[in-house]
């Protein structure tokens, strides 16, 4: 007898970087270096560890199911109502129940690949069916051909922007373009989880720029720049009659009181996370010219992380940065993601690279 989904057999799962520890012990090192999730390697913010102790106090009760002092603050800081946000359980559970909210089994989602590996999984779990767009040359979004994929099952197409794990982006002209050749009954799915790394002048802001737009939502986290990876905090940002369908569908309670009080602590400390977001900016830049150096053709990213396009060679290139105790992220056959840490760590990836690209 069979008590799951058939279908689900042959979903891959989604693949989490190499445990630390794990690799630590293995290569009996002092420690080990993850490079594999995106996160951005500062630690807490100052005051989160304080505003975390002082939610758990009240951690026997409840948390606020509307975050509604969260949304507020939210709201004050992008210039929109809070009945346009909505928040979950990081971006991706939003993504999850974006999808529960607009598509019925059988429905279509476009989106480019290779991009962010939940988004097969997320279609998958809702019997909705991915369209699967594929990058263009410079491994970045082919928006007129994703325009052209649209058929009237699709509901929801999905624009990472910049795309993990390629780093590219879209600018704002082409953008402009998309949206407007998009009909007005699918939804665009802006997905900014990196969007405070975006230095391009021309990679338009989600929320400012197509906020208005009725067919537009914006998928944001605060596990980057935000530092709040391990607490799950993310939000969205729809005109209000999409936030509140989404709303009705939301898991009761998702968003810990714990997350709540840390994601408003941690957007007190703006000016902290632009200086951090600029030191792994400038690290992003000379990591992407270093390995360039190294013979690989890495596209320009706007994001935490870069791309190495090594096609059959990403799981070797794996393996020996992680036998010098450097665990990134291989796609296999196709490439290697590496997320920017401290400058320290990056010469440490840089110092395995250049082993396993010249032997
Ligand atoms: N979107 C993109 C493009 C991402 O890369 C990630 C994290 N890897 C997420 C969403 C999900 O982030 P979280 O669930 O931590 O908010």
């Amino acid at each position: 007898t069979r008590l799951t989904r058939a279908d689900l057999d042959n979903l891959p799962a989604y693949v989490p970087g190499r445990n630390l520890a794990d690799l630590t012990r293995e290569l009996g090192i002092a420690e080990a270096i993850k490079l594999a999730s995106n996160e951005v390697p500062y630690g807490p913010l100052p005051g989160v560890a304080e505003a975390v102790a002082e939610a758990m106090l009240s951690s026997h009760r409840y948390p606020d199911m509307g975050s509604v002092a969260l949304r507020d603050t939210l709201a004050a800081k992008l210039g929109v109502s809070a009945d346009r946000i909505v928040t979950g359980c990081g971006s991706v559970a939003l993504a999850e129940i974006l999808v529960k909210a607009t598509c019925l089994p059988g429905d279509e989602i476009v989106y480019s690949w290779r991009s962010f590996e939940a988004y097969p999984i997320i279609a998958a779990g809702a019997s909705a069916t991915s369209v699967r767009v594929p990058n263009t040359g410079e491994h970045g979004h082919d928006l007129q051909a994703m325009a052209d994929a649209i058929t009237e099952r699709t509901r929801l197409v999905i624009v990472c922007n910049p795309n993990n794990p390629t780093g590219t982006s879209v600018r704002k002209a082409e953008l402009d373009r998309f949206i407007a050749a998009v009909p007005s009954d699918v939804l665009i799915v802006l997905d900014e989880a990196y969007r405070e790394l975006v230095t391009d002048p021309d990679v338009p802001d989600g929320v400012a720029t197509y906020g208005d737009r009725p067919n537009v939502l914006v998928l944001r986290t605060m596990s980057k720049a935000w530092g709040l990876a391990g607490l799950r905090m993310g939000y969205l940002v729809a005109q209000p009659e999409v936030a509140t369908a989404i709303s009705k569908v939301v898991t009761p309670f998702s968003t810990s009181l714990v997350a709540q009080a840390a994601a408003i602590a941690a957007l007190g400390q703006e000016p902290e996370v632009r200086r951090r977001c600029a030191l792994v900016v400038a690290e992003r830049d000379r990591v992407t010219e270093a390995v360039r150096k190294l013979g690989v053709d890495v596209p320009s990213s706007q994001a935490n992380f870069v791309w190495l396009p090594l096609g059959a060679g990403a799981v070797p290139f794996a393996q020996v940065c992680e036998s010098r105790g450097v665990i990134v992220r291989p796609f296999a056959g196709d490439g290697v993601r590496v997320t920017i840490g401290t400058p320290e760590e990056n010469d440490s990836f840089l110092a395995a690279a250049e082993v396993a690209l010249t032997n």
